[in-house]
């Protein structure tokens, strides 16, 4: 069965889209620990990111970087945070997030809940900066 991130790139689940081309995909993570957190993913299935081959996973950073510079551009932030855990869904993916400190970096604590409208709002933000 398809994963629920295989869904999102195909454009069967919605999502608050960044970017795309033919081999990934960029959106918002739907519980940001910050606003403008958003997700990389390369559109082929494959659950742990260092499974993809070399090719695969240096076109996935390439267009991560550019993903990360134009949140910088959208969202006032020191840096843009890098991480990747990929416990929960088993779809290789890039967690980018706008920072001011280190434990901006929270995956623990509360969640953010932004409005659609919000969400559409900082993804259309940071569209415009790709
Ligand atoms: P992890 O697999 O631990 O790296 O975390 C998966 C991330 O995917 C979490 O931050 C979730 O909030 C996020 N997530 C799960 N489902 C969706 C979805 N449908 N749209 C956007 N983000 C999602």
């Amino acid at each position: 069965m398809a994963s629920i991130f295989s869904k999102i790139a195909a454009g069967e689940i919605p999502s608050y889209k960044i970017a795309e081309n033919d081999r990934y995909y960029a959106f918002l993570d739907i519980n940001p620990v910050a606003e403008g957190h958003t997700l990389v993913i390369p559109k082929r299935e494959e659950d742990y990111i260092f499974d993809l081959d070399d090719d695969e996973y240096a076109g996935l950073q390439l267009f991560a970087k550019r993903v990360a510079e134009a949140i910088k551009k959208a969202m006032p932030c020191k840096r843009v945070g890098v991480a990747v855990m990929g416990l929960e869904v088993p779809h290789a993916h890039i967690h980018l997030i706008p920072i001011n400190k280190e434990s901006d970096m929270n995956f623990f604590g509360d969640k953010l809940s932004p409005s659609p409208e919000r969400m559409k709002e900082i993804a259309g933000k940071i569209a415009e900066q790709m």
